[in-house]
């Protein structure tokens, strides 16, 4: 049943027009649209339009819209794997790399220690120098400027 077929865009394509839709087998549908599954993988949704074509494969018991890419928009909502992503990568850069727990906050970059390590490791680089010269309240001053980062 395939023949000339019009897309959305005016192109003249040969597929076969099943449920209204231009349809297309599996790897053969034009440029420019989208399942709502690869709109996924690049951070998109369909934002509200129809599906303007479809593919169908396993001889048309599945079957997925295409979707506009050029009306397509951006998620609002990280997907779960981005968010476990993101989550992991915050909790690396809170991780103490000498007691190997959460500190709660991001422990500074140039030692990669919590609080309490650096108290207990003794002086090293700029903040073992500046441990060393200064009191008790320049220490807490030194460790409220990363956490607060
Ligand atoms: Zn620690």
């Amino acid at each position: 049943m395939a023949g000339p077929v019009q897309l959305w865009d005016g192109r003249w394509v040969f597929a076969a027009l099943e449920d209204g839709l231009p349809t297309f087998r599996w790897g053969g549908a034009p440029s420019g649209v989208a399942t709502r599954r690869q709109l996924r993988a690049r951070g998109l949704r369909p934002g509200g339009q129809q599906p303007v074509a479809q593919i169908k494969w396993r001889r048309g018991r599945r079957w997925a819209g295409l979707y506009r890419l050029d009306l397509a928009m951006a998620c609002r909502v990280p997907s779960p794997a981005q968010r476990a992503a993101l989550g992991a990568a915050l909790a690396a850069r809170r991780r103490c790399r000498a007691c190997v727990r959460d500190a709660g906050y991001v422990v500074p970059r140039s030692t990669g220690l919590c609080g309490d390590c650096t108290d207990s490791a003794g002086p090293i680089g700029a903040v073992g120098s500046a441990r060393v010269s200064g009191n008790a309240f320049e220490r807490e001053n030194i460790w409220a400027a990363p956490s607060a980062a």
